[in-house]
């Protein structure tokens, strides 16, 4: 079981946002029409289990804001799901989308609800009860949601499915899709792709390192870690360190990552990495303190705190996870000349391919996976060049530089709009 955060996800983004506004100089009326959720759902959830017992979970869908476009955001099942992080994190999509520069507002939904204690067929149950509660408000131009922890893409073919039995089928209504059903080349692994990038950048422009002289440590070890430490070692680089829910693991000359995901990726190991015995154990403090170049959280919430942000040895962490640095732990690595990439740069390519698999259900048409891969590339390194510009007239961190320019460019849309 994940422990459960120190600082919640909210509090996490009311200080990303709140250093931001000041330098925007945002007066109080804009920080409140921009904050407030356009609408926020909670509906329940029933399943009869197999067993013959009856539970309620509580879902929730959070349409942030859709001054830039339609709500887009993960879904998310796990056990410490709840309005106030689905709230947390649909407002992480808005300046995510902002930033780089996709025509889409910011959403986000979640169950309360532990996939491991479920069999698939609760799980589909589940998924399709919590979309009959929520359909009126999705839709290809309205609100288009993906995967996140705990939901894949046999997930969002459950979502497409249920919601073509009321609305006409119509795969553009959700991405992550298999691509059986419209799914788009390179978006299971587009979310790690773009951590790597970012970070070969930041590790480039801030370490001055190429991949080869750099040693990269990941918690997590789901879609982002895993996919993440997949492709920096491709890249040269050599992965010292991962861990999931389950441990930590550790070898100072590289683990052998590909044997670690075939692991973690059978049904024997119930997907994770609990029993491997090709490395080193670590626990979640000595995890913290492993000897690194960069270390990557890709994922909980609040990983990285005031109570273990002494014990970091990297000079560059690169946030695969959202709100993964509590406000405290961000000042304290700012103070040590630490470089943080933010979430809404570092893990924006799963949405950026999202983008591209739903103007590809719009077209009819299907890319190749070099045409998404370049694009991806072209569109986040722009981005993280931006933020560097920002930065650099600012004066600031990078993550006050990449929300000062996403909320100014909600803001201008607001405007636009007519809004206030
Ligand atoms: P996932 O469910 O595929 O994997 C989560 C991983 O985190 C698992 O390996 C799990 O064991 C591990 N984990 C959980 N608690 C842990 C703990 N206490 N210590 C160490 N490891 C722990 O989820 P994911 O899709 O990879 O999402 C991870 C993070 O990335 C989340 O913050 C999510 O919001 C964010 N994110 C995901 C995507 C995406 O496309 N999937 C896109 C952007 C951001």
């Amino acid at each position: 079981m994940p422990a459960v955060p120190k600082v919640s996800a909210y509090e996490i983004a009311t200080g990303n946002f709140e250093r931001a506004a000041d330098l925007l100089d945002l007066s109080p009326e804009w920080r409140t029409l921009v904050r407030t959720p356009f609408r926020e759902m909670k509906v329940e959830v029933p399943l009869y289990r197999e067993d013959g017992t009856f539970t309620t979970f509580i879902g929730y869908r959070v349409q942030h804001n859709g001054a830039r476009g339609p709500f887009k955001g993960g879904i998310r099942f796990s056990s410490l799901v709840d309005e106030q992080e689905v709230r947390a994190l649909a407002e992480t999509m808005t300046y995510k989308t902002a930033l780089v520069d996709i025509p889409f507002g910011g959403g986000k939904g979640g169950v309360n609800v532990n996939p491991p204690e479920l069999s698939k067929r609760e799980l589909e149950h589940v998924t399709r009860r919590y979309v009959s509660r929520i359909h009126l408000i999705l839709g290809p131009n309205r609100d288009v949601p993906a995967p996140d922890m705990g939901t894949n893409a046999q997930t969002m073919a459950w979502i497409v499915d249920q919601y073509g039995r009321q609305h006409g089928y119509n795969p553009a209504v959700v991405t992550g899709k298999p691509l059986e059903l419209g799914g788009s080349p390179g978006r299971e692994q587009a979310t790690g792709r773009g951590v790597m990038l970012v970070t070969l950048a930041a590790a480039r422009d801030h370490l001055g390192k190429a991949p080869a002289d750099l040693r990269v440590a990941v918690q997590g070890f789901g879609n982002v870690g895993m996919n993440a430490a997949l492709l920096l070692a491709e890249r040269g680089a050599t992965v010292v360190a991962v861990s999931d829910h389950t441990g930590g693991y550790y070898n100072p000359d590289g683990l052998d990552l590909d044997d670690m995901a075939a692991y973690a990726r059978s049904e024997a190991s119930r997907y994770t990495l609990e029993g491997y015995t090709g490395a080193d154990h670590v626990s979640a403090d000595e995890f913290m303190g492993v000897e690194c170049d960069v270390l990557i959280p890709a994922a909980i919430e609040s990983a990285i705190h005031s109570d273990n942000v002494d014990s970091v040895q990297a000079r560059l962490v690169v946030e695969g996870a959202n709100l993964p640095v509590t406000p405290r732990a961000d000042a304290a690595l700012r103070d040590r000349g630490v470089l943080v990439v933010p979430d809404i740069l570092a893990n924006a390519g799963g949405v950026i391919v999202s983008y591209f698999e739903w103007s590809q259900n719009f077209q009819q048409y299907r890319w190749s996976l070099d045409d998404v891969n370049d694009r991806l590339e072209r569109i986040l390194l722009k981005a993280y060049a931006d933020v560097k510009e920002k930065q650099e007239a600012l004066g600031s961190t990078m993550r006050e530089a990449a929300f000062a320019l996403a909320i100014g460019r909600v803001v201008s849309a607001e405007k636009l709009r007519g809004s206030l």
